[in-house]
């Protein structure tokens, strides 16, 4: 035996040290209310706590049932369970609605353990009880502010939910859920806060309970296929609680969460957006007819300078050999030709100014779609409209790209509608790549051979010259507003016959 462990054996006393008068003195001085019975409940024993919490003295409960202590409030099958629990040599513990000798009521906290003699038999009970009365108000206390602040919550009609620091949801509302059900069962806390960490770049304010994370911050959803978008007033709110884990019970250390609050803001933003939306139509068809003219105008001097190119190399030559009244002639005819030119490239409109901006993608598409909704149903067009829930906001032009992207559609467009064509379908999509923003235009035409793609960007390059007012200028426009971004542009095939076009906008620039 190691001497640690002699010394201990020394100090602990064995069990036929401890006499009964020990024992005795111990549960008389317990501050527990301690009763022995019979095997039939009939006390034999209390101890003076026993007197404290019932008002009866040894000398009132000796002889008497336990059941002197019920309240008679008690359901029949909770004593059956009991009583089943203790004569099969089982302790039962539960809480029982008391009354007193006074006739007062208090809640039991009671355990009873069978005590077993060496045949097995059940020869005595013994209990042990607390008053938890005032435990169990607080209990109900709390659980039924619990219960308010619940419903209050669940009442309350904004979006609501309370993040863990790994953006666990924690606890949320009716609004909340009901949002989850509208994004198809995503959680929309990860989107909100997704876009505001996108919005801020600095991350949230720093934690201080009761402080804001954030606040007021627009949020824009774009939900799939043709369902309006959805705008939320986003705040958030440092929440410090206490730890209720074993470990921290002496320690001063809290948890922190967020609550997150969504206000949606969608009906006042709708109601902007008519009046923006109008605007814009307005600009687009102004822009529209204007870009007409500048390629148009831009053409007709294309057009004109190979002519007057062979011209000048004639007169040249004329100039050489020495035919002085025929070179003088073409001479001013060439100069004539030169400032015609020069009129006409003067007269083309110069590109409208822009200040460039935070530009919503999936905003810009929406306009577009919704600009070129009427196209879509006179071609037959069905158009799948895919765009990623939440956008990061890109530095640009926004007229520019708002044209820029609806010259794609009409492309697409005009692709497919074309007589005999059966297979009309549209698909656009909107997503975050690394740090661009890609949006992808597929359409199920008759696409465009691999040779042709580079020249396609080529300016009056157009496979369908002739047909209407293609002039061949439009992917060159896109281009060159897309380099203006520092993005890039396209085309492959797509998953059906036709093209893809392939647009990435970086959210930096
Ligand atoms: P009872 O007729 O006494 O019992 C109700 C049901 O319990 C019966 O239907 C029967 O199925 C079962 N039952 C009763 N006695 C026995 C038995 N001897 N063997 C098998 N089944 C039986 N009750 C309280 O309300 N408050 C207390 O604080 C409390 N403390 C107790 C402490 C101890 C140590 C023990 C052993 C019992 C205690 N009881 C207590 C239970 C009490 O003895 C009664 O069973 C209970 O109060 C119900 O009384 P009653 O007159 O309404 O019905």
């Amino acid at each position: 035996m190691s001497d640690e462990i002699q010394r201990a054996s020394q100090t602990v006393l064995s069990e036929a040290d401890l006499d009964s008068s020990l024992f005795r003195a111990a549960v008389e001085q317990a501050d527990i209310a301690v009763s022995i019975t019979d095997a039939a409940a009939n006390v034999l024993y209390v101890n003076p706590a026993f007197t404290r919490v019932t008002g009866y003295c040894a000398a009132d409960a000796l002889g008497r049932n336990q059941s002197i202590l019920s309240s008679r409030t008690t359901p029949k099958d909770v004593y059956q369970a009991m009583w089943a629990a203790i004569t099969q040599h089982e302790s039962w513990s539960g809480r029982l609605p008391n009354r007193r000798k006074d006739g007062s009521r208090y809640l039991a906290d009671l355990t009873i353990t069978p005590v077993i003699d060496a045949e097995g038999r059940t020869t005595h009970y013994l209990g042990l009880h607390r008053d938890v009365t005032a435990l169990h108000e607080l209990e109900c206390a709390v659980r039924n502010q619990k219960t308010l602040i619940e419903s209050v919550v669940d009442g309350a009609p904004v979006v609501m939910a309370l993040l863990d620091m790994d953006d666990v949801v924690i606890l949320d509302n009716h609004e909340y859920k009901k949002l989850m059900g509208d994004l198809g069962m995503i959680e929309p806390a990860g989107i909100l806060l997704e876009a505001v960490r996108n919005e801020l770049g600095t991350g949230f304010g720093p934690f201080r309970a009761g402080s804001h994370a954030f606040l007021d911050r627009q949020v824009r959803i774009d939900r799939p296929h043709w369902r309006n978008a959805r705008w939320f007033s986003c705040s958030g709110v440092w929440v410090g609680a206490a730890r209720d884990d074993a470990d921290a019970f002496y320690s001063e250390s809290g948890r922190a969460y967020l609550l997150v609050v969504a206000k949606d803001i969608t009906r006042q933003i709708i109601e902007q957006e008519k009046a923006r939306v109008a605007a814009m139509h307005a600009v687009m068809l102004e822009e529209g007819r204007v870009q007409t003219l500048r390629e148009s105008l831009q053409a007709a001097v294309y057009q004109m300078e190979g002519p007057l190119n062979v011209l000048a190399s004639v007169v040249n030559l004329l100039g050489r050999r020495g035919c002085d009244p025929a070179q003088a002639a073409l001479a001013d005819a060439l100069k004539a030709g030169q400032l015609a030119v020069e009129t006409l490239r003067s007269a083309i409109p110069s590109v409208a100014s822009e200040h460039p901006s935070s530009v919503n993608v999936n905003e810009l598409m929406r306009d577009v779609l919704d600009l070129s909704a009427r196209h879509f149903l006179s071609a037959g067009i069905e158009v799948h409209w895919q765009p990623q829930l939440v956008l990061p906001g890109i530095q640009g032009y926004p007229n520019r790209l708002r044209a820029m992207f609806k010259s794609l559609v009409d492309n697409a467009v005009e692709a497919m509608n074309v007589k005999g064509w059966r297979n009309r379908e549209l698909v656009i999509t909107s997503r975050t790549v690394g740090q661009d923003v890609a949006v992808l235009i597929e359409d199920s035409g008759p696409g465009l051979a691999p040779e042709l793609r580079l020249k396609a960007f080529e300016p009056f390059f157009s496979t369908k010259k002739g047909e209407g007012s293609h002039l061949g200028t439009g992917l060159t426009a896109a281009q060159q507003v897309i380099a203006d971004h520092g993005g890039t542009i396209e085309i492959t095939d797509g998953a059906q016959k036709g093209c893809l076009v392939r647009v990435t906008l970086p959210v930096v620039h």
